[in-house]
């Protein structure tokens, strides 16, 4: 199996000769293809280093535009992965004309506020994202994905309550995609009720 049988964009097989990336991980595999042919919510059971990131990055800059508003939010527990997955996105975004926005605690809000315009996708942790919700900095009403990565550790570190008040400020007709290295009851209670139903992806 290679990238291009996934079906993927000739600027996104680009970006990805570019990276070195020569042939797609099992969760890349198993996620590109039904993300790139149908709305659906996803609970990936994925550790870190499988290339979940890519899995789940690679169809949001295919599918997304740049129409001026935030398509995709990505929740990290932390600052680090949000660094991380936001410097990811952006290398395999290419050409496409796609602007990838980091929001995290520690940097200064009003820097962020002024980075905001404009984002296609955002990525950052509970905690600044609540802060720029109640500050009405950011609008999360037009998303195409919500992306949790990482959601046991989300739960580990006292994070859910702030997701699920993240969630409550989205629209409805998003894909929610879930990543999580485990599976916990309490993780399963967060899909349960927030997705009517998903795809369960075990790599
Ligand atoms: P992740 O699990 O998303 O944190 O990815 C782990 C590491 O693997 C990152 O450094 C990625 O850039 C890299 N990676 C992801 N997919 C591939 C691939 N198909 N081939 C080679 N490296 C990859």
């Amino acid at each position: 199996m290679d990238f291009k049988s996934l079906g993927l964009s000739d600027n996104t097989l680009k970006a990805l000769k570019r990276k070195g990336f020569k042939k797609p991980t099992k969760i890349q595999e198993k996620i590109i293809p039904i993300l790139l042919s149908e709305d659906v919510n996803i609970v990936g059971q994925a550790q870190t280093g499988t290339g979940k990131t890519a899995a789940f990055g690679l169809p949001i800059i295919e599918k997304i535009n740049d129409e001026k508003e935030i398509k995709a939010l990505i929740l990290t527990p932390t600052r680090e992965l949000a660094k991380q997955v936001a410097e990811e996105l952006k290398s395999l975004k290419g050409k496409k004309n796609l602007k990838i926005v980091e929001i995290y605690g520690g940097k200064p809000i009003k820097e962020q506020i002024y980075k905001l315009r404009g984002a296609n996708i955002v990525v950052g942790t509970p905690g600044r994202l609540l802060d720029h919700i109640k500050r009405k900095t950011i609008n999360l009403k037009n998303l195409s994905y919500f992306v949790l990565d990482e959601a046991d550790e989300m739960l580990n570190m006292g994070f859910i309550e702030d997701v699920e008040e993240i969630l409550k400020h989205t629209n409805d007709d998003k894909n929610i995609l879930l990543f999580s290295a485990t599976l916990p009851r309490e993780i399963l209670n967060l899909a349960k009720k927030y997705m009517r139903d998903y795809k369960l992806i075990k790599v």
